[in-house]
């Protein structure tokens, strides 16, 4: 499995995912092509059962921890039992994170399955919001 790639910041170490040209902490140059792990621990998750128009319910939105502290948020399928904290699986496609509760050829499809529907950039602004309320929250 490919792995996620980060940015690390040469001068505090911080990681970034997606890869970032300069530190958001510091404002440093960062090092890029970090190769992290593709799994995580997954720390705060939503679900839509009334998502917008032209998405299919339930509609999954979560925030994952990957190795080195670096979060992300990545969009999952919506249909897994979930609890905060277990360890999940990442895959990264056109810019876009996704999770997996288990890695496979069956998620891979569901997941092409996904890619293939239309709104996804509506997907991508809906997850940058919910990042920032959890973000804020702190
Ligand atoms: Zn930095």
């Amino acid at each position: 499995m490919p792995g996620i790639i980060a940015s690390r910041c040469a001068e505090c170490g911080h990681l970034s995912v997606p890869a970032a040209r300069y530190c958001p902490n510091c404002a440093s140059d960062m090092v890029q092509g970090q190769e992290l792990p593709a799994a995580g621990q997954l720390l705060s998750f939503t679900t839509l059962y009334s998502p917008p128009s032209g998405f299919t319910a339930p509609l999954r939105i979560g925030i994952v921890q990957a190795e080195g502290g670096a979060r992300l948020m990545c969009d999952g399928l919506g249909e897994e039992q979930l609890s905060v904290g277990q360890m999940v699986y990442l895959e990264e496609a056109d810019g876009i994170y996704y999770f997996f509760t288990e890695p496979g050829p069956t998620e891979r499809q569901r997941l092409l399955a996904r890619l293939r529907e239309p709104r996804i950039g509506r997907a991508r602004a809906l997850a940058q919001s919910f990042l920032q309320r959890f973000m804020r929250r702190g």
